[in-house]
């Protein structure tokens, strides 16, 4: 049976269709015209440029890191509030017998591992390796070097570790008037209560160098002057094994060990702590920060601290 051809009333596909072809037409003519306006826009210099796209996000990267690691620091220490208040006890406790230590009582097999000069390049990767030997350390850093490098310091206190006051500039205080021996720890105070972390209460000499004014300023500053009982004399780069096979020899529980995470070379030092925290963990020590190895582990108050060799 043929189709009938009978028209429909309401048949306007004809019509219908040269409309969609219009609007086809007109649509393609703005998808032609914006592909212009953005190829213009790629082609003229100084209006969109990717490569500084790039160099943008590069350079939020480190800006969000540290943002990261700031609000983990601050975490870390609001959840620490109690612990925190009671090695501040046990360290003005000590102050109350001497204002000067070079190593804690011998009540518990831990030791506390020290890093002076930074925070630098280093430290990250001296962090790295705490944290892969489930190690705590105490870090006496430098004012001068917080703001170049306060990422490193805001992960050390995210990741458990103690930061300690070692001045400003690294001075030889014994050769510095009253007051500008408490411009050098104030100052360092501030640059690290200025990263919103705790104000220190441990300060180490820079090259060792005391004398009764200084202990009795940091004293007056509320802070513990902290020599060391271990020296690894890594600013003298002795070599890997030397070094962790001197700091296996001579350990004992309640040992500070001197070691740098700046102001110089510092790869040996990077490079030994691994092995000496292998070692260190099998002969079943615990690595702790200063302030919990003062807490476990109450110093002597009577402590020979004199005539250690003066260090970097
Ligand atoms: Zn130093």
């Amino acid at each position: 049976m043929p189709r009938s051809p009978t028209p429909h009333p309401t048949d306007g596909s004809g019509l219908h269709r040269r409309r969609q072809l219009v609007g086809l037409a007109a649509a393609l003519a703005v998808a032609v015209g914006s592909i212009v306006i953005v190829a213009v826009s790629v082609g003229s210099p100084g209006k969109w440029d990717p490569t500084q796209l790039a160099q943008g996000a590069a350079a939020e990267k480190p800006k969000m890191e540290l943002e990261a690691q700031a609000r983990a620091a601050a975490a870390v220490i609001e959840k620490r509030k109690e612990e925190i208040k009671a090695e501040n006890a046990a360290i003005d406790a000590v102050l109350q017998t001497t204002g000067i230590i070079s190593q804690a009582g011998p009540g518990n097999k831990e030791v506390a591992l020290t890093f002076d000069d930074g925070p630098s390049s280093y430290t990250g990767g001296i962090l790295d390796t705490l944290k892969k030997y489930d190690a705590k350390a105490t870090f006496f850093t430098l004012g001068n070097q917080i703001s170049e490098f306060p990422l490193p310091l805001q992960r050390a206190v995210a990741e458990g570790h103690v930061v300690g006051n070692h001045t400003w500039d690294h001075q030889d205080l014994t050769r510095l008037a009253p007051k500008d021996i408490r411009g050098e720890l104030n100052d360092n105070t501030d640059a690290v209560t200025g990263k919103n972390l705790p104000a220190p209460k441990l300060f180490r000499p820079p090259y060792g160098a005391v004398n009764d004014l200084v202990v009795a300023e940091a004293r007056r500053a509320g802070m513990l002057t902290v020599m060391w009982s271990l020296d690894t004399n890594d600013y003298k780069l002795p070599g890997v094994d030397v070094m962790a096979a001197q700091v296996l020899a001579e350990v004992e529980p309640g040992s500070i060990i001197l070691m740098h995470d700046g102001g110089g070379d510092r790869t040996t030092t990077s490079a030994a702590l691994p092995r000496m925290l292998k070692g260190l963990r099998k002969a079943g020590y615990k690595m702790v920060t200063l302030p919990q190895l003062l807490l476990h582990n109450p110093p002597a108050a009577e402590q020979n601290t004199v005539g250690r060799t003066p260090a970097a």
